[in-house]
């Protein structure tokens, strides 16, 4: 169960109807409660909702960065920073941070279509390559790529079912992304592994 305080990334389920009232940046689908935002857990009597955490340090060349894809062009896509892996508690007024990661970048193989590779909205772990002339990002290890993902349709969080393919049970459609080994387990305050949620 989720802890009042806990650092949550978004799509991440934080209860059922039955436990909590959604508040303010959570959404409710089939009974279930989700995070919009990267943020913090706050209850209140039987209130679930997410402050937002807005401000994140400088970023660095070979820090592991979690982000959500706001743009997908022909060769490359564009992400929004939302934290920095293991510095997610530190507060550094910052602007916001937009990255890229280059089609180059993505997959070791050949990709005919982006779009079956990431897609926007979808919240990935990537890698930060160079921060010259802008920040570079690479998805391209097994544990970094997509984390949590959207369905195309009707928004709700895919299931892994295979490989790189990911389900959406409501629409019953498939959809593919470079999945990062960790999907749909990774925990933002904890390791990289979902382990000790609660320290850094
Ligand atoms: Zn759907």
């Amino acid at each position: 169960m989720i802890k009042d305080g806990e650092l949550v990334i978004p799509g991440q389920e934080l209860g059922t109807l039955e436990e909590y009232l959604p508040g303010e940046n959570v959404y409710e689908v089939g009974g279930r409660i989700y995070s919009k935002v990267l943020g913090r857990v706050a209850v209140k009597d039987l209130m679930i909702s997410v402050s937002p955490l807005k401000e994140i340090p400088r970023i660095k060349e070979g820090e592991v960065v979690i982000a959500t894809v706001t743009e997908v062009k022909e060769n490359i896509a564009i992400v929004e920073i939302l934290a920095i892996e293991g510095k997610a508690y530190r507060s550094i007024a910052s602007p916001i941070y937009t990255a890229a990661i280059p089609i180059s970048q993505i997959a070791n193989e050949f990709i005919k279509d982006i779009r079956m590779k990431l897609r926007t909205s979808d919240i990935v772990r990537a890698k930060v390559i160079s921060t010259q002339r802008g920040i570079f990002l690479t998805v391209k290890p097994p544990d970094m790529g997509v984390i949590n993902a959207f369905c195309s349709i009707c928004r709700r969080p895919l299931r892994r079912v295979s490989g790189n393919t990911l389900r959406c049970d409501h629409c019953n459609t498939n959809e593919t992304r470079k999945i990062s080994e960790l999907y749909g387990r990774y925990f933002i305050g904890g390791d990289k592994y979902g382990n000790n949620p609660r320290k850094i």
